[in-house]
């Protein structure tokens, strides 16, 4: 396990106000990590600046054992060195079969290396079957994607994701909107892609972070404030006072 991502004193902010205050932050590759935290603690700032989206005025990222900075490449380019990203609502292509929308994942792979390393591996079919057995979307292959269950759809599109080989995923809120059991699901398949993948997971349903069992990042105005495992960050009396709103 060695570091996949590192950031440190990383500060951006917006009309002069700091979204985000000399954070640093790692991930192992692979890994699961949960970031939580109260509204404007600057979680999804701070996806946006390991994406791409938004540029940090100071700090460094940096990415892969040839310790890359991702700051001044493209958010395309951030995506082809294999950073994945999940929105929370999902977005697949529903006129399309789930087999299409595999295929058109695979098509679409981060980089040239990928293009050669399938072709000579494995066929598409093999591909397309392997994910949606990972997602857990076997039988509805011939299904059109706009009629699959709201958990299907983010399963989809998660495999969707994997299909493109990250390294390092970041997924907000997966089990926003789900039933029990939907969330269970996602939990499994998260934990799965975690065994090969740095995983990064925003989510506020402490539930769904104490099934998820790994390291949990607590971030505040724009800072870490607490890390560690979930029961011993909900003991820690700042964090306590930042939910609670003392
Ligand atoms: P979270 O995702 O934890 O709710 P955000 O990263 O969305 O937090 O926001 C962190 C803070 O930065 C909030 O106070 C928010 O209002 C502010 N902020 C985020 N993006 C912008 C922007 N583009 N312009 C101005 N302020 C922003």
């Amino acid at each position: 396990m060695s570091t996949l991502l590192e950031m440190s004193g990383v500060s951006v902010s917006f009309d002069g106000f700091k979204a985000i205050n000399n954070l640093s932050f790692q991930i192992a590759e692979p890994e699961m990590r949960a970031i939580i935290g109260p509204n404007g603690a600057g979680k999804t700032t701070f996806m946006d600046i390991i994406t791409g989206k938004t540029k940090p005025d100071e700090g460094r990222v940096i990415f892969g054992e040839k310790s890359i900075s991702l700051l001044g490449m493209s958010e395309s380019k951030i995506a082809k060195v294999g950073v994945g990203r999940k929105f929370q609502k999902p977005t697949v292509f529903e006129a399309q079969t789930v087999r299409e929308n595999f295929a058109l994942a695979l098509k679409n792979p981060r980089g040239p290396f990928d293009v050669l390393r399938h072709r000579k591996t494995k066929n598409g079919a093999q591909r397309i079957e392997e994910l949606a057995e990972r997602v857990g979307l076997i039988d509805e292959l011939p299904r059109l994607s706009g009629e699959l269950s709201h958990g299907q759809k983010q399963w989809l599109e998660i495999g969707m994701l994997l299909a493109q080989s990250p390294r390092l995923l970041l997924v907000d809120e997966p089990a926003a909107g789900m039933t029990p059991a939907e969330r269970e699901k996602t939990t499994d398949i998260l934990v799965n892609a975690a065994k090969t993948h740095a995983v990064v997971v925003v989510e506020h349903d402490m539930e769904f972070v104490r099934r998820l069992n790994c390291k949990v990042t607590v971030l505040n105005e724009g800072s870490v404030l607490a890390e560690g495992t979930l029961d011993h960050v909900t003991q820690n009396p700042e964090v306590i006072d930042v939910y609670l709103g003392r």
